[in-house]
């Protein structure tokens, strides 16, 4: 969002239980964007579903799962953080479901 009369970024801010975006120009608007934390949420629960289906076609590594010791488990790399952070490695045991993460 863009200020309409200067053209700077407009930056966000908290008016009591309101967001309004505000410029550093004076220029103050009320067309608010809620949507943003839904949003992220939503991207949230859609990730673990995506893992939750894809599951059974995950390739499988021999790895001891430390709840029922069975050696066989799914694995996935995913990007937890930033894109400059290193991938983590999830694990799923094939009988429990026991889920992990795999440090190197
Ligand atoms: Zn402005
Ligand atoms: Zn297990």
């Amino acid at each position: 969002m863009f200020c309409p009369k200067c053209g700077s970024l407009l930056l966000p801010k908290k008016e009591g239980s309101k967001k309004v975006l505000m410029c550093s120009c004076g220029y103050k608007s009320s067309n608010v964007e809620q949507t943003k934390i839904t949003e992220t949420v939503t991207k949230k629960e859609k990730d673990v579903e995506v893992i939750e289906k894809e599951v059974n076609v995950l390739p499988k590594i021999k790895e001891k799962c430390e709840k029922c010791g069975h050696d066989t488990a799914f694995y996935w790399t995913m990007q937890t953080r930033a894109g400059d952070e290193p991938e983590t490695k999830f694990l799923r045991c094939e009988k429990c479901k026991h889920t992990w993460r795999d440090y190197d």
